[in-house]
């Protein structure tokens, strides 16, 4: 399936094609690829093609059914859907389905899309290759041999591989831009509140938001538009909405764009360059690059791999063996608390919850979360002077291209390395955007990355409308 969401949403809407082709084509080349790829780990043909014909019936009696009419959306397996399996890709999960749906999931259906199904992902969120899953590794639709990059690897290959045009994923520490980066797709982490996570199974609450993927900017925006917006069901949902799509045409004249050099360094020179043409662009295009320096950013890597796991300890405390999916029986409840946790959890996982309840303990806390949260505290200092400066920050998605499946598996530090650049924003609480610029010497896509204040997705979207042009004109 080639063609845009918003093409797909006017032709069903005015009756130029019905949600049932659309479907059609959606579902064939997924049958096609993915048993090489690997995007999704369930798929909701009946339930997609009941919408589809709600869909058509609305259209033929002449009413409206919404922004995303007929357009096949794809789900991260970390947001609940009602009655379809949600597993977050653990073992601890693998029979549950959901009561209910979660908001962004709801506020889909009502803007028309079709569901078709949930995507694969590293267990719980944590990784960034997708090879954390207990379904097995997706494969990147570029080259096969490479990972999609993670946690919502899933969401990310299911764009690129054009089964889908959009689909929805969440980023903790950069699991929608690194993975976007990877694939070639635009990836967006919209600012901490705009998306409700009523129904995304957390993670690290303080840092997660779900966010969209798709192959255009302008998709992206549509997404953010339809799924963002306040929630009563979630405290921490923002009370005033954010634009995604209404200035994508403003330009960037005049506009003080800055090159961070934090953002950059240590990153692959393919990398680098590109960045650096992703800005002489922007210049050309009317905008003032200045170089500024975030040094805060550096401490960001360390500060999240203590608030994460600490805050992934005591979310995942509710896999007990006794409300959700997986019971192992042991002698007492303690043994059968023992043994679920066990069995049902990887390694990953595990390690998390151990550095996490560590970082909390008695003793330690001072020490370890309160500092971290210091630290957080002083790299959210470090942008706001930043923007004193500049209009929006302009560095690196990810260190390098796609790398080899199984080639950082064994060594996390390698792995965890591989969200440097896309982690301060999630301490931060800012929103940020990966828009593919280029390619690698390996040939593969390469994401810029475009960063910005709390709240200032208008702008955002508007200067990566930008560089795709820019981007598209090179190509
Ligand atoms: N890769 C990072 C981690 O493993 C970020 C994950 C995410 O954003 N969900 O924690």
């Amino acid at each position: 399936m080639n063609a845009d969401a918003l093409s797909i949403a006017s032709d069903v809407r005015s009756g130029r094609t019905s949600a049932h082709k659309v479907l059609d084509a959606c579902f064939s080349a997924i049958k096609e690829r993915d048993s090489e790829v690997r995007a999704f780990v369930h798929l909701s043909e009946e339930n997609a093609r009941k919408q589809a014909d709600a869909i058509d019936k609305m259209v033929a009696d002449g009413i409206d059914p919404g922004p995303l009419a007929g357009v096949p959306v794809a789900l991260k397996d970390n947001l609940c859907t009602v009655g379809e399996p949600t597993t977050c890709c653990s073992k601890i999960l693998a029979q549950w389905a959901p009561p209910y749906d979660a908001t962004v999931v709801s506020r889909l259906k009502n803007a028309g899309a079709l569901l078709v199904g949930k995507t694969n992902m590293d267990e719980f969120a944590m990784g960034s290759s997708t090879e954390n899953s207990c379904h097995g590794p997706t494969h990147n639709p570029h080259d096969l041999t490479k990972v999609p990059g993670g946690s919502s690897g899933g969401s990310a290959a299911a764009v690129a591989a054009g089964y889908v045009p959009l689909s929805l994923g969440s980023d903790t520490g950069g699991s929608i831009r690194q993975p976007a980066a990877l694939c070639g797709t635009v990836g967006v982490k919209p600012t901490y509140g705009a998306v409700s996570r009523y129904g995304l199974i957390a993670f690290a609450s303080s840092l997660d938001q779900i966010g969209p993927f798709a192959n255009t900017v302008a998709d992206a925006a549509l997404l953010l538009d339809v799924i963002s917006g306040h929630d009563v069901k979630d405290s921490t949902s923002l009370s005033e909405p954010i634009f995604a799509s209404r200035s994508l045409n403003k330009g960037v004249e005049g506009l003080r764009v800055g090159l961070c050099l934090e953002l950059i360094d240590g990153c692959a020179p393919d990398v680098a360059a590109r960045v650096k043409e992703a800005a002489a662009s922007l210049e050309s295009a009317g905008a003032k690059i200045v170089e500024v320096s975030v040094p805060e950013t550096r401490y960001g890597l360390s500060s999240y791999y203590l608030i994460a796991p600490a805050e992934a300890s005591s979310n995942l405390a509710r896999y007990d063996g006794v409300r959700y999916g997986l019971r192992i029986e042991g002698a007492d409840i303690a043994a059968t608390n023992v043994a679920t946790r066990t069995q049902g959890f990887g390694a990953e996982v595990k390690r998390r919850i151990m550095l996490g309840t560590y970082a909390l303990s008695a003793g330690y806390y001072d020490a370890y979360y309160v500092a971290a949260q210091k630290v957080r505290t002083f790299v959210a200092n470090g942008f706001a002077r930043a923007y004193g400066e500049v209009d929006v920050i302009l560095g690196a998605t990810a260190p390098t291209t796609a790398f080899s499946l199984g080639e950082k598996a064994a060594d996390p530090m390698s792995m965890y390395l591989s969200d440097v650049f896309t982690i301060p924003s999630n301490l931060a609480g800012h929103p940020a955007i990966s828009v593919p610029y280029g390619s690698g010497d390996d040939g593969l896509p390469i994401g810029v990355q475009l960063l910005g204040p709390a709240a200032s997705e208008e702008l955002l979207f508007s200067v990566a409308n930008v560089l795709e042009q820019a981007n598209g004109a090179k190509r």
